[in-house]
């Protein structure tokens, strides 16, 4: 491939890539809700839906929100991005109002879960936003983390889609300035950070990005997963080998929790469903099996050309592996290359600086 086409590929890519949209990763089929509906998921909890990238229309995407009532303080988990969508934040809020205080959890820093961040600031009461220390980068600096994949030009485009982010509210702590506890969901162990007297549990896992956290709602036994669902391999793991396994693990531990019944219902970013039992552990298992497949078919290629193959080759030959045959998404998704750079160094595979010279297991 020329270096001409593989800009513009790895161009295209990125621009559907880039901001972890589920695209692609539909696994239930077509959505139920739409953009800024506003679900009653169980008493007291809202879902705030969110949307798909759709560049030919211009629109970015944008995270779910989920809000909680818990006592007399309002749970607030992830603020999406765009003025559009802050207003539905306070169609929301209206609903579950009166409440004395505010506390808003970020899942990550992308820019999709954070650019309503000091809405909290509006509600008229006490407002603390709690974010993992890893993920303060991020937050604060949208374009330079995307550059990286991206290219700066790019980034930029992309972030500019949302009109302007307010990722900052007056009063932030990071999440781990808190006690970190134990806590075991029907047989399966998680650390993370009590809130509320143990209504909300803020549980790190640590897999779509370095200080991703998912959180459990104890009363309604809900389980939001954030980003940890948008793929059956993470594409954004910041450069950390712990970042596929963390998501592999969080994806296992998620499925069991709801097997034994300590989770009944799962919610996450970007899946525009409430899943629960039988739905929600068959959505949780298919991407596991994606991350076996995966992991199985770019193994056994590499080992099948010990020559060694140029990246793009390489995510030609696993889109048609027979292993991806039954991946969630299908064998093509706009993650390939995003998705096998991370692979290759999970892999311990090195990297090409060109993307068009070749990689190969080391002799
Ligand atoms: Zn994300």
């Amino acid at each position: 491939m020329s270096r001409r086409s593989w800009i513009s590929v790895a161009a295209s890519v990125a621009c559907f890539a880039v901001l972890t949209a589920g695209a692609g990763q539909s696994a239930e089929g077509d959505p139920e809700f739409t953009f800024g509906e506003i679900v009653d998921v169980a008493p007291d909890v809202l879902l705030v839906v969110g949307r798909d990238i759709d560049l030919g229309k211009g629109e970015i995407d944008v995270a779910n929100a989920l809000l909680y009532k818990s006592g007399t303080t309002l749970v607030v988990v992830d603020t999406g991005g765009t003025a559009e969508f802050a207003g539905y934040l306070d169609a929301a809020a209206k609903r579950l109002a009166p409440f004395d205080d505010v506390v808003l959890i970020s899942t990550h820093g992308h820019a999709d879960h954070v650019g309503n961040n000091a809405w909290i600031d509006t509600l008229g009461v006490p407002a603390t936003h709690l974010i993992s220390t890893h993920d303060l980068g991020v937050m604060r600096d949208q374009v330079g983390y995307f550059s990286s994949s991206l290219g700066e030009v790019l980034a930029q485009d992309i972030v500019d889609l949302f009109g302007g982010l307010d990722t900052e509210a007056e009063t932030m702590r990071v999440i781990e300035s808190l006690p970190l506890q134990a806590l075991t969901l029907g047989g399966t162990a998680w650390s993370g950070w009590s809130l509320l007297d143990g209504d909300v549990f803020v549980l790190r896992t640590a897999g779509h990005t370095a200080g991703h956290v998912v959180v459990f709602l104890a009363g309604p036994k809900l389980l939001h997963l954030g980003d940890e669902t948008t793929s059956w391999y993470q594409a954004f793991s910041d450069g950390t080998a712990a970042g596929p396994a963390g998501n592999l693990l969080t994806l296992q531990r998620a499925a069991n929790a709801v097997a034994s019944g300590a989770v009944d219902l799962v919610t996450d970013g970007h899946t525009f469903r409430v899943l629960g039992g039988d739905d929600a552990i068959a959505f949780l298992n298919r991407l596991i099996g994606g991350a076996v497949a995966f992991d199985a078919a770019v193994t056994r290629i590499l080992n099948e050309n010990p020559g060694g193959l140029a990246v793009p080759d390489l995510v030609a030959k696993v889109v048609d592996a027979p292993e991806m045959a039954d991946v969630p998404g299908g064998p093509t998704n706009p993650y390939n290359y995003l998705q096998m750079t991370n692979k290759l160094r999970e892999l311990g595979v090195i990297r090409p600086v060109n993307p068009t010279s070749t990689t190969a297991f080391p002799d």
